[in-house]
């Protein structure tokens, strides 16, 4: 498919100003209007006032417009597929039941934000934690997450559609649905077995990453400081042509560095870093990229989808958290405190050293270094929602405010074309270059949504 055609209608859902009904000047490819909304409150960049620059305000002064460029920013942020590569709703959900088809605003992803933000595919983070390896229950958590996300897909066909390949989301395109997709967080629900890779990309799983905080049976973590494979380990070499081979894309974010070179140069398909910011802006932060894989990464055709947790883009933020542990250990002499003990300090010390959020500002800065580094073709988003705590950005607090980083890109001086590839189009083009070498390799990627469509269920919810 031509990626420009993955541009769209806009939904339905929303209410038009009267401003963009005056200045619309950029119809859609279907025949809609893109649509533009006044920023909500809490983004930064509602606060901001006029133009961003003379000549902007003059073209638009001229066209008889009175659109600002934050209206233009939600006009864009519906009109190009946006893709999110980590969202752990269903983790959350598995720790505490809500339905997120309805506005839940203690929760980072819904649908009503959902379709604010102009978020098209969501890939949902099959994620298990290392303990749940240890006592032997991974596999049977991650059936379990991938049951909610298809019990949310079941109870709100009008408003969700579980996706498993390129051409499912091309169906979706339009519909003013969110599409659905899985990736898994650690590879330790594979246990080791083909059988067990066979049965979850059965289920739809469309990227994997090797390991998360500890390292396990296939890969060494940048959390953990043991590093027993250096690198990857045997199995985790085996598994890496078997992902290639099923169209699964590998996912280097979590790797150590040993480990992400080791699938670099190991895999056939480009990879992704899902959820990875620029380490860069926190030397000695491993778990963000390094410069040269930044480029490793694109000149393996792959893309670096910048993580937006204050926490990934901001050394005051990240030394802040380490000021706070150090302070809990000295607390609590050493020992581990239980859950509650632990929340109950973690709140008496914000409280008293107000956290350092980062902005819409700081994760640009991210944005345009890896562009520098990488190119326009290498970049996307993979926010990290529901998977931060209390540490998103001031501007990104959720999945309705993409269009504030959209703003802040268009302030920036990026072109439409560059805002839409690193909004979905990147990781949608990795997405197809992993499906056409398993497709060369004799595996056809099954297609969930083509499937779900032709059994015509009743249009609800
Ligand atoms: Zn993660």
């Amino acid at each position: 498919m031509n990626d420009l055609q993955w541009k769209k209608p806009v939904g339905t859902t929303l209410s038009r100003t009267p401003s963009a009904l005056a200045c619309d000047a950029h119809p859609t490819r279907f025949g809609g209007t893109g649509q533009a909304r006044p920023l909500r409150a809490k983004g930064r960049r509602h606060q901001r006032g006029g133009f961003a620059s003379g000549a902007l305000a003059a073209a638009v002064l001229l066209a008889g417009c009175t659109d600002g460029p934050d209206d233009r920013a939600h006009t864009l942020a519906q009109r190009y597929l946006v893709v999110d590569t980590h969202i752990d709703a269903p983790y959350r959900l598995y720790r505490e039941a809500a339905d997120l088809g309805i506005s839940v605003p203690a929760r980072e992803f819904d649908f009503p934000r959902a379709r604010e933000g102009g978020l098209d595919v969501a890939f949902m983070s099959i994620f298990t934690p290392a303990r749940s390896a240890d006592a032997g229950e991974s596999r049977r958590l991650a059936d379990e997450l991938i049951d909610l996300v298809e019990g949310l897909a079941e109870k709100h066909p009008g408003k969700f559609r579980i996706v498993t390949c390129t051409e499912d989301v091309a169906q979706l395109r339009g519909s003013g649905r969110v599409a659905l997709a899985l990736g898994m967080e650690n590879a330790s629900p594979l246990e080791g077995t083909l059988q067990n890779l066979d049965h979850f990309v059965a289920r739809g799983i469309r990227y994997v990453s090797l390991a998360h905080s500890k390292s396990n049976r296939y890969a060494d973590s940048s959390y953990d400081l043991n590093e027993r494979w250096d690198g990857l380990s045997e199995l985790g070499k085996e598994t890496v042509p078997e992902l290639n081979r099923r169209g699964v894309m590998i996912d280097i974010s979590h790797l150590s560095d040993k480990a992400a070179w080791q699938v670099l140069e190991l895999s056939k398909a480009p990879v992704i870093a899902s959820h990875s910011s620029l380490r860069h802006f926190i030397p000695g932060f491993h778990r963000n990229m390094s410069d040269d894989m930044v480029k490793a990464v694109a000149d393996g055709g792959g893309v670096v989808q910048i993580n937006f947790g204050s926490g990934f883009v901001s050394d005051d933020a990240r030394e802040w958290a380490m000021r706070r542990d150090a302070a809990m250990l000295a607390h609590f002499l050493g020992l581990e405190p239980d859950a509650e003990a632990r929340r109950g300090f973690r709140e008496a010390y914000a409280a008293e050293h107000p956290y350092p959020f980062a902005t819409v500002d700081t994760v640009l800065d991210h944005i345009d270094r890896a562009v520098a580094l990488a190119g326009i073709d290498h970049v996307g988003l993979g926010s990290d929602f529901d998977g931060v705590g209390d540490t998103l950005p001031i501007g990104l607090k959720d999945v309705g405010d993409f269009p504030n980083l959209v703003a802040g890109m268009l302030e920036r001086g990026y072109d439409e074309d560059a805002i839409a590839k690193i909004l979905g189009l990147n990781l949608m083009r990795v997405w197809r270059d992993a499906e056409r070498y398993a497709a060369g390799q004799g595996f056809a990627s099954r297609c969930y949504q083509s499937a779900t469509m032709l059994r015509r269920r009743p249009e609800s919810g």
